[in-house]
């Protein structure tokens, strides 16, 4: 078997042999789906990886198969990359440099339900978590829209907020994240566990710096959830319902989504439940509260056009309302248009919306802005994922520099380094642990501009750095 991603001199086939009793992808074509995610969101991205392969897939079911996997890819030098649902939009999941992927998904059992908790292997899907939850009456605390197919070791490693974030708040808040356990890649791989505030060294690393095996997470006890669609004339009155909304201490809404009237056009099946050609706001709003959300949406001259239980939800045909906020929104918008593509902008004071106004009176008809509220520090915090009618990177970079001038931030979509995205700075912590768990550095360790800076010194040199 040759190199797929021609950039390994490995035998394959023999490693492949050697794998056993490890279930392992042989077939070129599915190796060549298995090393993708939704990295095609971003043209440049698209560009840049969609000729990077992995060169085997391996599909360990217990945390021992995991070892013997971490155990040879250790022994033969190859770089490997954790692959869960592959929903990731960065290419976190591509192997840029070939190798082994390891995929997650028949690690996926729930091991523990308790009162406030729930402890998961990492390749449990989310959706099956909550429905696990369900008889205990809990959810979880948080998850992102892609949980019918996302795991959550791809959530803790990758994802960063989700539904239920405008109540509990990021997914790094303090108790959100109760325990890790991760494997480290050598010769006999250890497991390392993390808890409280330490969950926050290997959190959020992109799969650089140790193999989740198994995560211990926040749930809530679980509401009956009315998913609510409200209109307006204008963005701007959308956009202060929507904060009035995220910041109602009675209302108590786990997610608050403002979307331009434009982008709101390519939901084919809203169509004939809301009024066309309006500004659109979307929530889950707990069944006692929906009066108190009606008439917030009414004080700002908008109409609650729909609010739904779930049953009701499904026999009008109308998916998941989650379905049409965070990324999902801009997956709604490419299902119908490829030249879409997005940004991930933080906007500097939530409660401003006439600074929203005098934004979107400069950016042009090729950006239409949609809001996100969530919850950080315990405080309401707001962020632009606007679609972008894609012109090149030049434009992409005018539209940048716009929101620059404006004082929002760009967390760049576009970019699939680590610290080029979310983080805008090396975090000096994950690569200390990163040199302790896998000191050959074969993990995922081409997303780290920082990496091979900091590779040949001690994990103590390199944890000074984040005080320097
Ligand atoms: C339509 C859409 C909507 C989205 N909405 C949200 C959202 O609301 N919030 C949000 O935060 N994200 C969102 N995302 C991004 C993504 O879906 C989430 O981060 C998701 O949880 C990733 O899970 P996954 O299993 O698909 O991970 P993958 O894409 O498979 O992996 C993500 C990263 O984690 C690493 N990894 C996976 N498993 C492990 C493991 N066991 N140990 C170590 N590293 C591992 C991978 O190497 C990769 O770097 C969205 C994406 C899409 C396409």
């Amino acid at each position: 078997m040759t190199s797929i991603s021609g950039k390994t001199t490995l035998d394959w086939e023999r490693f492949a042999e050697r794998l056993a009793p490890v279930e392992v992808i042989t077939e070129p074509v599915l190796i060549k789906k298995r090393s993708r995610d939704f990295f095609w969101y971003s043209p440049i991205l698209n560009d840049q990886l969609k000729r990077c392969f992995g060169d085997l897939v391996a599909v360990p079911k217990t945390a021992d198969e995991m070892k013997h996997c971490l155990r040879l890819a250790h022994e033969a030098e190859v770089p490997v990359v954790l692959r869960g649902g592959g929903t990731g939009n960065y290419g976190q999941a591509v192997p840029l440099e070939g190798g082994l992927i390891i995929e997650t998904t028949a690690m996926d059992r729930v091991l523990e339900i308790g009162d406030g908790f729930v402890r998961v292997e990492a390749g449990a899907i989310m959706a099956d978590i909550n429905r696990a939850l369900a008889d205990s009456g809990q959810e979880m605390a948080m998850f992102p829209s892609t949980q019918d197919i996302a795991t959550i070791g791809g959530f803790v490693a990758g994802g960063s907020v989700g539904i239920g974030s405008l109540a509990t708040g990021a997914l790094r808040e303090p108790g959100n994240l109760i325990e890790i356990r991760a494997l480290s890649l050598e010769g006999e791989p250890q497991e390392h566990v993390f808890r409280g505030d330490d969950v926050l060294k290997i959190h959020h690393a992109w799969g650089m710096n140790g193999v989740i095996t198994e995560v211990t997470l926040r749930t809530v006890p679980s509401r009956n959830w009315i998913a609510c669609m409200a209109t307006f004339d204008t963005y701007d009155s959308c956009y202060q319902a929507g904060y009035a909304v995220a910041t109602d201490a009675q209302i108590q809404p786990k997610l608050a989504s403002v979307v331009d009237r434009r982008i709101a056009d390519y939901f084919p099946r809203l169509k004939g439940h809301i009024q066309p050609d309006r500004e659109l706001l979307v929530s889950y709003v707990p069944a006692e509260n929906v009066d108190l959300f009606r008439d917030v949406v009414a004080a700002h001259g908008g109409a609650t056009e729909l609010a739904l239980d779930d049953a009701a939800r499904q026999e009008a045909g109308i998916p998941h309302a989650f379905e049409f906020s965070f990324n999902h929104t801009t997956l709604q918008v490419l299902k119908s248009d490829r030249s879409a593509t997005y940004q991930q902008v933080g906007v500097p004071d939530p409660a401003d919306a006439s600074a929203i106004l005098r934004l979107r009176a400069d950016l042009g008809d090729d950006v239409w802005t949609h809001h996100e509220f969530y919850r950080l520090g315990g405080q309401v915090v707001s962020v632009d994922l606007p679609i972008i009618w894609f012109s090149g990177p030049e434009r992409l970079a005018e539209i940048n520099a716009t929101y620059e001038r404006h004082g929002f931030a760009v967390y760049d979509a576009h970019a699939d380094a680590l610290e080029k995205g979310g983080l805008h700075n090396a975090d000096y912590t994950h690569l200390a642990w990163k040199k302790r768990l896998d000191p050959k550095g074969l993990l995922n360790s081409a997303k780290s501009a920082a990496w091979p800076k900091v590779k040949d010194l001690s994990p103590e040199d390199i944890e000074a750095k984040a005080v320097e």
